[in-house]
């Protein structure tokens, strides 16, 4: 086989053989705006990799909406945050999920060989953080970042760069493109349900999940059924509510039946105030008829952000968790103390996931209690579309992936 410089879009370089080029989705500063034109092909050079990172050639990419904000710009400049960094370049290269095989291992690595078939995880760390070195949580270190997001280097293109500890075994009764879609919603997930003691997800517990059937939703039931609790969906329209019982929810709620969402009015303004209240008590009752009984969610599934936190901390339990891992509607979280601590609840932030977590994911899939969800698998020409459709809230339930490597799909090992 001859060893080329560049190889096409879905040729397989020889195993072990990495060429100096590759193609690759760059996002630039000046074309920010629209995933469907931010991302654009180019030929850049394969990083080489530090003495812990592995090289993978990636075989198919997850889609997550990290970058849809990457292509925007905003509310962060991923590529301006990394201007002091040693190894700058100009450019982004997204892709915060993967599937793929390792092509070269760092002097340092050791447990992972050329040929080994892995999925990856997006959480970066330094090993020589003092709160790595002391075996706290390194998701706690201020090193931590998002591969593929803030770090560069991620599965839009045909080679990544990664720590050896974000590689997982790769369930092998899974294609590439279902391997890469799951590790980033269901690891995030499998924290805010798992990870936070006290409010570890109990057998019989009512957990309340926004987006059910978006990517972090559609994990977080299957999540919440593998632990004997409860899931009530929340969607926006009936199609995804039936998606999200298969999944395992016990039903769902349909919130464009409920118009209180947005800002919480001011105390001081009483009529506001009662109309806010009166929305969030139906939502709090449509709970209950979900459920056949009048029972509060332990856990609240968060990540819609302002729109819905309101409603979220007052639906809560006595005693419960609101968990949020982000804000897509907005940032400005209003909270009616009163319910905060008369009711002893707890609003408790989180972010991705420590490699036991990502592990103990990777497990409930490969034992098939989780499926990854996969609503549709893009060619790499289509990896901008993708983004655009979640941008505009049009792609599809569950979670999404791009062919890279893989040369067709439903491949599940090398072609
Ligand atoms: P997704 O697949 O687009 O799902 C989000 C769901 O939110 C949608 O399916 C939509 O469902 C629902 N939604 C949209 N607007 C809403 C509103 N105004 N009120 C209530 N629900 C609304 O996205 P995802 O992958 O689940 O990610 C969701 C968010 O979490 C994103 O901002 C993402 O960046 C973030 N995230 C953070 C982490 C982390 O580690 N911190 C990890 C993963 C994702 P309906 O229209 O059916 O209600």
């Amino acid at each position: 086989m001859s060893h080329k410089a560049l190889y096409d879009i879905g040729e397989m370089p020889p195993p072990g053989y990495v060429p100096k080029s590759m193609h690759a989705y760059l996002i630039r500063q000046d074309r920010f705006g629209d995933p469907i034109k931010a991302f654009q092909v180019e030929q850049v050079e394969v990083p080489s990799i530090k003495p812990d990172e592995v090289l993978v050639y990636v075989m198919a990419a997850g889609i997550n909406y990290n970058n849809v904000w990457a292509a925007l710009g905003s509310p962060v400049d991923v590529i301006k945050s990394r201007q002091r960094d040693p190894d700058y370049v100009p450019f982004h290269i997204g892709g915060s999920d993967a599937s793929g095989i390792v092509y070269a291992v760092g002097s340092e690595v050791k447990g992972l060989r050329v040929g080994d078939q892995v999925v990856i995880h997006c959480g970066m760390w330094s090993p020589d953080c003092p709160v790595v070195r002391s075996g706290a949580d390194p998701m706690f270190s201020p090193t931590f970042r998002i591969w593929g997001y803030e770090a560069n280097w991620g599965s839009f293109a045909q080679f990544a760069k990664v720590q050896a500890h974000q590689c997982l075994p790769k369930p092998p009764q899974l294609n590439w493109e279902a391997a890469a879609a799951y590790m980033l919603s269901g690891a995030t997930a499998y924290r805010m349900l798992q990870g936070w003691p006290e409010h570890a997800v109990r057998p019989g517990d009512v957990v309340l999940v926004w987006g059910g059937a978006g990517g972090l939703g559609s994990m977080a039931i299957q999540i919440t059924k593998a632990a004997g609790g409860i899931a009530v969906a929340v969607v926006s329209g009936d199609d995804k509510g039936e998606y999200c019982q298969k999944l395992g929810a016990k039903g769902y709620i349909n919130r464009r039946k409920f118009a209180h969402w947005g800002m919480l009015p001011h105390w001081k303004d009483t009529g506001a105030y009662s109309r806010w209240l009166e929305g969030a008590r139906a939502f709090g009752k449509a709970i209950w008829d979900v459920l056949g009984e009048r029972k509060n969610p332990r856990l609240v599934f968060e990540h819609p952000g302002e729109d819905t936190i309101p409603t979220s901390i007052f639906v809560c339990d006595t005693g419960g968790m609101v968990v949020i891992c982000a804000g897509t509607t907005g940032y400005t979280a209003g909270v009616d103390l009163r319910y905060l601590w008369m009711r002893q609840k707890r609003f408790q932030g989180s972010h991705f996931a420590n490699d036991e977590q990502c592990a103990a994911l990777n497990q409930l899939v490969i034992a098939g209690k989780v499926d990854p969800c996969l609503s549709r698998t893009f060619a790499f020409d289509e990896l901008p579309l993708s983004h655009q459709l979640m941008h505009e809230n049009r792609h599809p339930p569950g979670n999404m992936a791009a062919l890279v490597g893989a040369p067709r799909p439903g491949l599940t090992d090398v072609p």
